[in-house]
Order: structure tokens, then C-alpha cells, then sequence
């Protein structure tokens, strides 16, 4: 393992757009795969290729910004899918969204039909809970 330390001394190293890259390089060559598309299993050689040189970059600044960009990009729409996975974990609470303000209320599960009060606007609603 003192080959690899030594070959990674100084260099970027692995982050998330470079993840990123790998997956959809694994994507396009699955893809790609199937209908025996000669095109997209060739694409899938370019991202695997960026991610190769992100990876041993020895210019870090560089890839550490351009993965901050990635991240800001990438969190709100991973942010948004894990609000469902969340929610759908959570087997005691029941989610409902004001009528009024649209702000997302959480109720205890199995108390039958209920008056929810918005905590924000005082909105009244009746649901099942
Ligand atoms: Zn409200």
C-alpha cells in the first residue's frame, strides 16, 4: 500500500463529482450494453477518462472548486429525493401540506380524522391520520 500513498502523494484524490462520474460512465456502458449501442459505450469512456485526471490532479484548488459547483448543483436535488425516503422511513408521523401557506405539517399516525393547525399561518384542516 506505500506504492499507492506515494503515487497519491500531492494529488486530488477522489470526491463526489468524480463518483458522480463513475456512475454515469457505469450507466452509459450498461446502456449501452443491451442494444449493442457501439456510440453510447464509447461515450462512457469519457467521463471514466475525466474522472481519471480529476483524480490524480495535482492542481487541487481547481478540482475542489469544481467540485463545490458540482455539490451546489447536485445537493438541492439529492435534498429534495431524501425528503421522500425520509418520510417514507418515518412509520409514526403522517405529512400533510397547509392548504394556505403550503407549509408541510407532521402529525401522529393512527389518531383517526383529525383538526391539524398550520403552525405557521393558524390555518385549520381536518385529515386522516
Ligand atoms: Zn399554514
Amino acid at each position: 500500500m506505500n506504492w499507492l500513498r506515494r503515487v497519491m502523494n500531492g494529488r486530488y484524490g477522489v470526491d463526489q463529482l468524480s463518483l458522480a462520474l463513475l456512475v454515469i460512465s457505469v450507466i452509459l456502458t450498461v446502456v449501452g450494453i443491451f442494444p449493442k449501442s457501439h456510440v453510447l459505450s464509447t461515450l462512457s469512456i469519457i467521463p471514466l477518462l475525466i474522472c481519471y485526471f480529476r483524480t490524480f490532479s495535482k492542481n487541487i484548488r481547481k478540482r475542489y472548486e469544481e467540485n463545490r459547483k458540482f455539490l451546489a448543483f447536485w445537493n438541492p436535488i439529492r435534498n429534495y429525493f431524501m425528503k421522500y425516503v425520509n418520510r417514507s422511513k418515518d412509520k409514526t408521523h403522517r405529512y400533510y401540506r397547509c392548504p394556505k401557506c403550503k407549509k408541510t405539517v407532521r402529525v401522529p399516525k393512527g389518531k383517526g380524522k383529525i383538526c391539524i393547525t398550520c403552525p405557521v399561518c393558524k390555518e385549520e384542516f381536518i385529515r386522516k391520520s
